[in-house]
């Protein structure tokens, strides 16, 4: 039976996707800040056994190391760096707010490094060998033609390069990494004027993943498969 571990689990692109999983007859250690307020989460663990929660706030490395030292002898086939936020609306050029930036950089860029750190080990020893994130097209330098959003664009293109830095350094031990837009998706994030559902995505996504060959490791992929250019 094939592992996904996956953050930011509770709602969501994340949630679609643990389901995609589980119902694909995939084990999924689904990981989220706050376990106790999961509902949607604890309503799957009542139908597939093979669903395990845990808690992790992914920018607590404490919490984050402990977790994977928990797992070290688990196997782990696919792990999906779900979790990111956008960060303040509606900043408009004048108007930084440098604590919030930093704090959407921690959650977009650095928190998804660590985890790529803590579980490096159990991609090693499953066999889907592949670390995701989920980054955003808007994180395109060539496709940002609008300008603005420059706290959720530069965490987004600074996390395409962790993601580039990542696969030299992971693909010599057979693991592969790659960014992945989801589309636009009607979530909190996303909005109720977004293009796609979450279920849409979800499909979208595990394609990729399941299509995934080493010569991508590195890249940035829509849902679709198309790449994006950087
Ligand atoms: P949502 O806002 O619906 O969900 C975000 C998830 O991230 C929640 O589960 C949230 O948990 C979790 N999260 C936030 N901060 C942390 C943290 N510190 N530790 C652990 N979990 C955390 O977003 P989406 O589902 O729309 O987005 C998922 C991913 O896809 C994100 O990385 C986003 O940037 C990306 N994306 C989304 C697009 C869209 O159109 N929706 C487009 C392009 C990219 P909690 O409930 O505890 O807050």
């Amino acid at each position: 039976m094939n592992t996904l571990f996956i953050t930011g689990a509770n709602r969501g692109i994340g949630l679609a996707l643990v389901k995609l999983y589980l119902e694909q007859g995939w084990r999924v250690l689904a990981s989220c800040r706050t376990p106790q307020s999961a509902e949607a989460l604890w309503q799957l663990e009542q139908q597939f056994s093979h669903l395990q929660i845990f808690a992790l706030d992914v920018t607590q490395y404490e919490q984050m190391n402990k977790l994977a030292k928990s797992l070290s002898e688990t196997p782990i086939d696919l792990v999906i760096n779900n979790a990111g936020i956008y960060g303040p609306k509606g900043y408009a050029f004048g108007d930084c707010d440098v604590e919030q930036w930093k704090h959407v950089m921690e959650v977009n860029v650095i928190a998804p490094l660590k985890l790529a750190e803590a579980f490096s080990a159990h991609l090693k020893l499953g066999e889907g060998k592949t670390f995701a994130v989920l980054s955003s097209k808007v994180g395109s330098m060539t496709n940002n033609t609008k300008g603005g959003g420059y706290i959720y664009r530069s965490s987004k293109a600074a996390l395409n390069s962790v993601v580039k830095s990542l696969s030299n350094d992971l693909l010599p031990e057979g693991i592969k990494t790659v960014a992945l837009h989801p589309g636009w998706v009607k979530t909190d994030m996303g909005g109720p004027n977004a293009l796609i559902s979450v279920e849409e995505s979800a499909h979208g996504l595990k394609q990729v993943l399941d299509e995934l060959h080493e010569a991508q490791s590195g890249g940035f992929y829509d849902y679709q498969g198309l790449a994006i250019p950087w």
